[in-house]
C-alpha cells in the first residue's frame, strides 16, 4: 500500500493542516512524524506528516501530490508531535507554527544536500561514549542529598533545587545527571539555561566531566552546520546531554530521561514574540508526559515555582550555604543618597570601596541596567528634549557611537549641534548610563583596568565571551555591565558588587517588578565572594527604608516571597489567577481599542473575566499605537475553554488591525 493520503503540517498562519497525496507505488509508505516536501501556492515548503490516511474531503482535481518525503531522516516520536500540539492548543496556535520553525533551516529547504552531509559526517561519529564521569568533587552533605533525590526520582517528578548563589547547584545538577547516565545507557538528558552567555562557561564544566559523552549545544548563535548537526545528534540519541537556551526545549530526544532548568525564575525563559511560549513551563509538561523527573534550579525562585512547592506539588531540594570552603555570602549594606550625596553618580561610600579593593588587587563589579551614555539629552533653554519620533520613548545618547538612539525601534540621529527648537548650543545629557559611569570611572581612576560589558560593547560576534574571559583572567579591576553581567558566572576575585541605580523599578506599575529586581539584585549580588574572600555588596539608594532592600540585605528570599504572594492572592493575581492578554496595533490608537471593545463583547460570558481595553503603558512603538485587553479566570481550563471559542470568533473578524493573543503573560 503506498498509494496514500498525507496529512501535513505547514508553518502558515491560521489553518496550518494540509492533504496531499502520495500516488507512489515503489517504496515504504510515509511515516507520521516524517518530514515532507509539497508545493503551497507558488512556493516549496517542507512540512510535519501528522497522519498518513485513505480518504480526504480535498476534490481529487484539487489534490496535490508531495513532491518528497525525507525518508534518510527517522520520523519524530510521537511524544515529540504530542509536545508540539500540547504548545500549539495551549498557546493558541497553529500546530506548523509551532513544530516547524524550531527545526533547522537546512531540514526544511528544498534540496537535501545539506541533510545528507550532516548525516554521512554523523555516521562517522562513534557510538555514544563511556558516561563515567571524572573529577567529581566530594559533595557536601545537603548538596549529596539532593543530587541523590534528583538522580534516584522515579516517574514524573518536578524538583526545585532552592540553593543560595554559589551554593554548588551545578554540581548537584552534574552528579545527579552522573547516576541517571549510569543507569540507563541511552539516557539523554536537557539542560536548560537562560542566556547563550552562560553555555561555554556550563559547557566546559559538562565536557571536562564527562569526556566520554557526547554533548550537543542548541542556542540561536549557532551557524546553520553547526545547528543541523547538534539538532541531529540530539534527535539520533548520540548526544547524551544537550544544553541549550529556550529554544532547545522544543528539541528531538528520543531516549529524554531528566530535565534540569537553571534559573528558573529567569524572564528569558519566556519568548516574547511569534510563539510566546514558557520554556519552563512547556518543561514540566514534557517531563510529565514522559514520567521523568525535572529540577528546578534557582536562589530565587519564581512565585509560581514556590507556590507549588509551598502545596507540596514540587519537592523542596534546599542548599543553604555556600560550597566552597569558608565562603560565605556577601555583606549587603544600602548607602543612603539622601545622606551621602553622590558625586558622577557615585557616593563616597562607594568610592572608598573601591579603592580598597584597587589597593587589594581585588576586582570590584558595578552594576546598573542602562546602557548608553545618558537617558536623554535636553535643552535648558526651552526645554526641548530628545524624544522619539516614533515612539513613546526618549532617544539615548550613545557618546562613543556619536549617536542618538532609540532602544525601542532603532531610530539612530546624528547628536543635534544645537537644540532643533531655540537654537541653543549648550544640550545637556540627563541622568547616566554604563558608558557616563566608564568615563567618570576613567577619569577618578586612571591606574584601574575599566570594562564595561552590555550589549553596545558586546556587538561583534565572539566578543561578550573574550570579554568575560578577560574578567577571568583577573585582567580587569572594575567592570560595569547591565544584566549580562549579573547572571550565573563564576568571577572567583570579586569581592565587591556596588548596585548603582535600583530604585526606579521599585515604584513601576508592572505588578512583577519587585519580583524581579529582588531576584536580579540577589543574582548580581550573589556574584560576589564565591572563591572565600570577604566581600561586601553596596546599594546605593534614595529609598533606604524600603522592606525590598531590608530583604535583600537580610538575603530572606522566604519572607519576602511569603510577603508578596500573600499580596498576589490578596490582590487575585498570578499564581492566583489564570491571565491572557488581547494585544492590539495600529496607526491610531481609537482603532486599536475599538477593535478591543468589539472583542471584549463578541462573546458573551460568566466563565471568565475579561477586563477593558487600555492603552499600553508604552503606547507608541515605531509608529504603531498599542492597546490590550485583559482575560482572567481563577481555573486555568474554563480560561483555556474561553480563548479556544473566543480566538475562532476573532479570527472570523474583519479588521484591519494586528493583534495577538498571550497566554501566562509576564509583562502586563
Ligand atoms: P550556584 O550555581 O549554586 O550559584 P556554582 O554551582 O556555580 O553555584 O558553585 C559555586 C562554586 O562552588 C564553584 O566554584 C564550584 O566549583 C564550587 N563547588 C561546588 N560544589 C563544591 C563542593 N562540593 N566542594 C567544593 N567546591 C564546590
Ligand atoms: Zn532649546
Ligand atoms: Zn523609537
Amino acid at each position: 500500500m503506498a498509494h496514500c493520503i498525507i496529512r501535513i503540517a505547514l508553518d502558515t498562519p491560521l489553518n496550518s493542516v494540509f492533504d496531499y497525496g502520495w500516488p507512489h507505488e515503489e517504496g515504504a509508505t510515509p511515516q507520521v512524524g516524517q518530514l515532507a516536501l509539497v508545493s503551497f501556492g507558488r512556493r516549496e515548503a517542507v512540512g510535519l506528516i501528522v497522519a498518513v490516511v485513505q480518504e480526504t474531503e480535498v476534490p481529487p482535481d484539487k489534490l496535490k501530490n508531495a513532491i518528497a518525503v525525507r525518508d534518510q531522516l527517522s520520523p519524530l516520536s510521537p511524544q515529540w508531535l504530542a509536545l508540539a500540539s500540547f504548545a500549539a492548543d495551549y498557546y493558541q496556535r497553529p500546530l506548523g507554527e509551532v513544530a516547524l520553525p524550531g527545526l533547522p533551516k537546512n531540514l526544511r529547504v528544498s534540496t537535501t544536500v545539506a541533510l545528507d552531509r550532516a548525516l554521512k559526517k554523523m555516521a562517522k561519529l562513534a557510538p555514544p561514549g563511556d558516561p563515567a564521569p571524572t573529577g567529581m568533587p566530594p559533595l557536601n552533605a545537603s548538596q549529596q542529598e539532593a543530587a541523590d533525590a534528583i538522580g534516584g526520582a522515579v516517574g514524573f517528578t518536578p524538583l526545585l533545587l532552592y540553593g543560595v548563589t554559589g551554593s554548588g547547584k551545578t554540581e548537584v545538577y552534574l552528579q545527579a545527571c552522573a547516576q541517571v547516565l549510569a543507569r540507563d545507557p541511552q539516557a539523554q538528558i536537557l539542560i536548560l539555561v537562560p542566556e547563550i552567555n552562560l553555555t561555554p562557561q556550563l559547557e566546559g564544566n559538562i565536557r571536562a566531566r564527562f569526556p566520554g559523552l557526547m554533548l550537543a549545544t542548541l542556542h540561536s548563535s549557532l551557524s546553520e552546520g553547526e545547528r543541523m548537526l547538534h539538532w541531529l545528534a540530539a534527535h539520533q540519541g548520540q548526544a547524551r546531554i544537550v544544553l541549550g537556551t529556550r529554544l532547545a526545549i522544543l528539541a528531538s530526544l528520543p531516549n529524554l530521561k531528566l530535565i534540569v532548568i537553571d534559573e528558573e525564575h529567569d524572564p528569558s525563559y519566556k519568548q516574547q514574540e511569534g510563539l510566546r511560549y514558557s520554556a519552563r513551563d512547556l518543561a514540566v509538561w514534557r517531563a510529565h508526559q514522559l514520567g521523568i523527573p525535572i529540577v528546578l534550579g534557582s536562589a530565587t525562585p519564581s512565585l509560581e515555582s514556590w507556590h507549588h512547592a509551598r502545596t507540596g506539588r514540587y519537592r523542596k531540594l534546599e542548599l543553604r550555604e555556600r560550597a566552597v570552603r569558608d565562603a560565605v555570602l556577601p555583606t549587603v549594606r544600602l548607602l543612603d543618597m539622601e545622606r551621602d550625596k553622590p558625586k558622577d553618580g557615585l557616593t563616597s561610600g562607594l568610592l572608598a570601596a573601591l579603592r580598597g579593593r584597587l589597593e587589594r588587587g581585588e576586582q570590584s563589579l558595578l552594576f546598573l541596567n542602562r546602557r548608553g551614555y545618558a537617558p536623554v539629552i535636553t535643552c535648558e533653554a526651552c526645554g526641548w528634549i530628545s524624544n522619539c519620533t516614533r515612539c513613546t520613548s526618549f532617544m539615548v545618547l550613545h557618546k562613543p557611537e556619536h549617536r542618538l538612539r532609540c532602544h525601542h525601534c532603532s531610530l539612530e540621529l546624528r547628536i543635534p549641534r544645537h537644540c532643533p527648537t531655540c537654537g541653543n548650543v549648550d544640550l545637556q545629557p540627563l541622568g547616566r548610563g554604563t558608558q557616563r559611569f566608564e568615563e567618570g570611572l576613567s577619569a577618578m581612576f586612571p591606574e584601574a583596568r575599566i570594562l564595561r560589558i552590555d550589549a553596545d560593547s558586546t556587538r561583534k560576534k565572539g566578543s561578550a565571551q573574550e570579554a568575560f574571559d578577560t574578567v577571568h583572567r583577573g585582567e580587569v579591576d572594575i567592570l560595569i555591565g547591565t544584566q549580562m553581567v549579573a547572571k550565573g558566572h563564576d568571577f572567583k576575585k570579586l569581592t565587591l558588587v556596588g548596585i548603582l541605580n535600583p530604585d526606579t523599578a521599585l515604584f513601576s506599575q508592572d505588578y512583577r517588578a519587585s519580583e524581579r529586581l529582588f531576584a536580579q539584585l540577589m543574582q548580581v549580588a550573589g556574584r560576589a565572594g564565591r572563591a572565600g574572600l570577604a566581600s561586601e555588596v553596596l546599594i546605593q539608594t534614595r529609598y533606604a527604608q524600603h522592606p525590598l532592600y531590608a530583604a535583600v540585605v537580610r538575603h530572606d528570599y522566604d519572607r519576602f516571597a511569603g510577603n508578596l504572594l500573600e499580596e498576589r492572592h490578596q490582590a487575585a493575581l498570578p499564581p492566583y489567577m489564570y491571565q491572557a492578554l488581547l494585544r492590539a496595533e495600529a496607526p491610531e490608537l481609537a482603532t486599536a481599542i475599538t477593535f478591543l471593545e468589539e472583542a471584549r463583547d463578541i462573546l458573551p460570558t460568566d466563565a471568565v473575566t475579561i477586563n477593558d481595553p487600555i492603552p499600553m503603558t508604552m503606547t507608541r512603538v515605531h509608529n504603531v499605537d498599542r492597546a490590550q485587553l485583559l482575560v482572567e479566570s481563577p481555573s486555568r481550563p474554563a480560561l483555556q475553554a474561553f480563548l479556544k471559542e473566543w480566538l475562532s470568533l476573532l479570527r472570523s473578524m474583519k479588521t484591519r488591525v494586528r493583534w495577538s493573543l498571550e497566554v501566562d503573560p509576564l509583562d502586563i
